[in-house]
């Protein structure tokens, strides 16, 4: 496994890999890794000859209250699970150079980037496409895997590409759980004498799901107060959205995605499951 920090080894080693007719797939991640971010080494594994994947913890996606300092950092931890994996290249690219202080270009994801987790953090999915592009232009991937769990950011960062004409396919991995259901995250190390009520959320999201398909009117709102009930401090949002575009859900029978973030011990967790036969 190869462990990159500079662009001028990261760019050889992409000639070369090209040059030899092999395809190039990569994860980009921010590290802490777990179970979930070594489930789509193995997609881009499958997918492509040679994987990439980077560990770059984003400053352009936190806003100044955010958890950016804090945010865990595993370096070595995170090169032995990748490691194990047999990930080719790992590339940890440096703040300074990434982003130096007369770094003056923004990108805008629009609309889609101001609902759902836009709306607490209106700079997040501008920060992650100004990131995930600066890291395509320097990767160059035929292929690049991103988590179902992170549905919203799935579906802005295919936008992207779509919009932008990227020379890359974009895959969806699906989310991987701790055995009691909770969606991994790297700020599940946050919680503490609370994480036991943690796997409620994707208890109440099924039964969410179960209510809609039966069509009961007051499902969602049923499982915002559960959650709440059942030990969360607050719900931002508990959603049916078209799982195509993300819209609000005007036609029923289509696939639809049931999302949701809220706050446990000022931890955030996101979660999301696909509900589909509704009435
Ligand atoms: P992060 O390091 O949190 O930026 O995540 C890097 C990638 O891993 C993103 O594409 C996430 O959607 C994905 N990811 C995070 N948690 C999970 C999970 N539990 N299962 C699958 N993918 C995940």
């Amino acid at each position: 496994m190869k462990i990159v920090r500079n662009l001028e080894q990261l760019r050889k080693l992409e000639q070369k890999i090209h040059l030899d007719g092999e395809t190039i797939g990569f994860v980009p991640t921010m590290g802490g890794l777990h179970e979930g971010h070594l489930s789509l080494v193995d997609v881009a594994r499958k997918n492509a000859d040679k994987v990439v994947v980077s560990i770059f913890v984003n400053p352009a996606q936190f806003a100044p209250h955010e958890d950016f300092d804090e945010y865990p950092r595993t370096e070595s931890e995170d090169l032995a699970k990748l490691e194990a994996r047999s990930v080719d290249v790992v590339y940890l690219p440096i703040q300074e150079d990434t982003f130096p202080g007369d770094f003056a270009v923004k990108i805008s994801v629009g609309e889609i980037g101001q609902i759902l987790e836009g709306v607490a953090r209106p700079h997040f999915f501008d920060g992650i496409a100004l990131v995930v592009t600066k890291l395509f232009m320097q990767v160059k991937p035929d292929v690049a895997v991103f988590g179902e769990k992170d549905f919203q950011q799935l579906h802005i960062i295919k936008k992207l590409v779509q919009d932008l004409s990227m020379p890359v396919k974009i895959l969806g991995g699906k989310s991987i759980r701790e055995e009691d259901g909770l969606a991994m995250s790297s700020r599940n190390v946050y919680l503490k004498e609370k994480r036991s009520v943690a796997p409620v959320l994707f208890e109440v999201i099924q039964e969410v799901r179960d209510r809609i398909v039966t069509g009961d009117a007051d499902a969602l709102d049923w499982g915002r107060r559960e959650i709440v009930a059942r030990g969360f401090e607050r719900v931002d949002y508990l959603e049916l959205r078209d799982g195509g575009s993300l819209e609000p859900l005007e036609v029923m029978g289509k696939p639809a995605k049931l999302i949701v973030a809220a706050y446990l011990e000022g931890v955030r967790l996101l979660d999301n499951i696909e509900v589909v036969n509704i009435i």
